[in-house]
This record gives structure tokens, sequence and C-alpha cells, in this order.
């Protein structure tokens, strides 16, 4: 049976913690703000090595998903769950039923979805259990979203950096060709890019080899090729002093979460001339495809056409960016705490409904 307790975090709305021994886990709801609408974030099953990590992570990761939402202009806040488990060693279906009573137990304030290690089968189980469950219906796998969303975003990067309507003839350097940057790549490719890719897993590779032409350089020359655009797609904290000293690059657009390992990377960036997508807002369409299932019948071309709108909200931090002499990350940050103020002093729906 699953045991609940309520944690004060400062900067939260609500945190809730959930133990149960029978199964063998725990783990922790974040609401980090709810203004525009019942908190989205999916549900991470790690095998965390404290309690204080995997409590670091759900905080880090609903935060986040604030931004996220705001800048996709989705009616929905921010909040992550994360489960502490051995998924060798306890009974998956039992998880995920304890998991999906604690949920129900939230009563709505947070919704959740598949994420790392959990699945859309998981997600099934946990509607047995409750109602604040997506990624159960049509929307399906939210990779092929979020790739062309990144896709979309590098369009957009292009347009405002490079000043050219298409991406024909421009040298793209992927790290990472897995859910999203594997997708990505065959997207590119389509439009008459050059591709480069480094990835770990030679499953991943052959599986390219299969759709696309492409080279390949190892995972530690990435960072150095001489490209347009830079994809990360693959790990988070890749962009830091020393990778950042060695971008070839005009663009940096890609997939991955946390792609900064600081803030202030970001000015780092800018500094060099080298024009950053924001990662939240780049990455947004696999949250942007789920949320066309909460609430409505879920349409698959609408979900393509908001996705579309990464683009738009991309070309606007640019064009603030600029203006403000600011780095890309904390104009999108700004814009996001700014349609969240707004809301609550409005209190009025001034985003589109999801
Ligand atoms: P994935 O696991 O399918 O693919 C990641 C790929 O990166 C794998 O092929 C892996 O081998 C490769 N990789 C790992 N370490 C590497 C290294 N050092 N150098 C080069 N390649 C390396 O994951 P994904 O779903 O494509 O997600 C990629 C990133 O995008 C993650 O940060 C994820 O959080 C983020 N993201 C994904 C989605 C989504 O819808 N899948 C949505 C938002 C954000």
């Amino acid at each position: 049976m699953n045991s609940y307790k309520d944690l004060q975090v400062e900067g939260y709305e609500r945190v809730v913690r959930c133990d149960n021994t029978e199964v063998g886990f725990t783990a922790w709801a974040a609401i980090h703000d709810s203004t525009l609408g019942p908190a989205l974030g999916g549900c991470r099953v790690w095998n965390y090595e404290s309690e204080v990590k995997a409590l670091t992570d759900v905080l880090r990761l609903s935060k986040g998903m604030t931004y996220k939402n705001a800048l996709a202009r989705l009616a929905l806040g921010g909040g992550k769950s994360v489960v502490r488990a051995d998924l060798k060693k306890v009974d998956r279906v039992k998880l995920f039923e304890e998991f999906g009573l604690f949920i129900d137990y939230l009563g709505g304030i947070y919704i959740t979805a598949e994420d790392v290690n959990s699945t859309l089968a998981d997600m099934a189980i946990i509607k047995g259990k409750t109602n604040y469950v997506a990624t159960v219906g049509a929307s399906g796998n939210p990779s092929p979203f979020t790739a062309y969303g990144v896709y979309c975003a590098i369009k957009a990067s292009v347009s405002y950096k490079l000043r050219r309507q298409h991406l024909e003839g421009l040298t793209v350097a992927l790290q990472g060709v897995g859910e999203t940057g594997g997708r990505l790549a065959v997207l590119l490719a389509n439009d008459g890019c050059r591709i480069i890719v480094a990835d770990v897993n030679e499953e991943n590779i052959t599986m390219l080899q299969d759709k696309i032409a492409f080279e390949r350089v190892d995972k530690d020359e990435i960072y150095g090729v001489e490209c347009d655009i830079f994809s990360p797609c693959a790990l988070g904290g890749i962009l830091n002093e020393k990778s950042i000293a060695q971008l070839k690059c005009s663009i940096v657009a890609g997939s991955a979460n946390n792609q900064l390992l600081r803030e202030e990377d970001g000015e780092s960036l800018r500094q060099r001339g080298i024009l950053y997508a924001p990662d939240f807002a780049v990455n947004a369409g696999g949250v942007i495809n789920i949320s066309c299932e909460i609430g409505q019948e879920y349409n698959k071309d609408r979900a393509m056409h908001q996705t579309e709108s990464i683009g738009d909200c991309l070309t606007e931090i640019f064009v603030l960016a600029e203006k403000q002499e600011l780095s890309t990350n904390r104009v999108a940050n700004q814009l996001a705490e700014e349609m969240i103020a707004r809301n609550k002093q409005e209190n009025e729906p001034l985003l589109r409904t999801a």
C-alpha cells in the first residue's frame, strides 16, 4: 500500500512523496507551477543512487516543464514525477498500478506521461487506476513530433542567422541518432543537407545507414566538426566551456534536454557569434503532441501544425535577444516567466487551450 507525504519546497506549489515498501519503490511528484493549467510532465524511472538525487531531479525537471509548456503556449503547467526503483527487481505491473493510484491521489493537478524508462505500455497500466495520464490514446510515440519540432527550429534558426529559406547544401553535425536524432537526420537529408553523425550505439548507426547517406566521426570529435548547425540530440550539459571553444558552427539547435551546463554558457555562445536555439523551446514537439489528446479528440494534423509554431516562438526569442543584447536562453526564460505572470494577474485564458 502507498503512503503519502507532502514536502514543503520553496518555489514549488506541491511536492509529494509516495512510499511503497511491498512493491519496492519510492516516487516523488513535483508540481512546480499550475498557473496555466494542470501540470503536465513525464514519469522518469531510475535507480537513483540516493533519495536526494531523485528529489533534485524531479524538482529540476518539473521547473523545466513549466517553462517548456509556457513557451509552447499550452494551457498546461509544469510538473514531473520520478520513481526510484530497480526495474530488474520489482514487479513492473504492480509498480505502475500503485504509481497510478499515487497520480490519482493528486486529484488532477498533475498529469503524467511516458519518459525515460517508462513506456506506452506502462501508461496503459496507470490508466487502469487514474484518468490523469496522457500518451495512452491516439497521440502515441512523441519522438516523431519532437524530431519534427527540432527540424522546424533549425529552419527558423537558419532563416534568422543565415538569411536562407531552405536547408539544401548546409552541413549538420548530429550528436546522437536515436529516437529523435535519427528521425531528424532523415528530415534534414531529405532537404539536401550534408549529415555528419556521432553516436555510441552501433545499432542506431546501422538503422540510419539503411535510410540515408552520412559521414561518421568519433564521439569526442563531433564538437569540432566544421558545420553550419550543431545539433545535440543525446545528452544534457554538453554545452560547456570546453565544448563551446571547439564549436565551428553558426547555429546550435537540437532535441537534448538541458544542453547548457550553466546558464552563463548561453552568453558564451552569444559572445562567439553562435545562435543558440534554447532547448526547451526547440524540443517541445513531443509535449505539444501529448497536449493534443488532453480533454479533446486527438488530431494528428493539428498536432503537426501546432508543432510548427516552435519556429515562430524561436524567431520571437532571437529578435528580442538581439535587441536586448542578451543570450537567447535568458530571453526564453523571461518570456515564459512573463506569460505566467500575465496570466496570474489577468486571470484569463490568454493561451490556447491544450
Ligand atoms: P535516445 O536514447 O533514443 O537517443 C539518444 C542517442 O544518443 C542514442 O543513440 C545514444 O546512443 C546516443 N548517445 C549517447 N551518448 C552519446 C555520446 N556521448 N555521443 C554521441 N551519441 C551518444 O533518446 P531520444 O529520445 O532521441 O532523446 C534524446 C534527447 O532528447 C534526450 O536528452 C531527451 O531527454 C531529449 N528529448 C527527447 C524527447 C522525445 O520525444 N524523445 C522529447 C524532449 C526531449
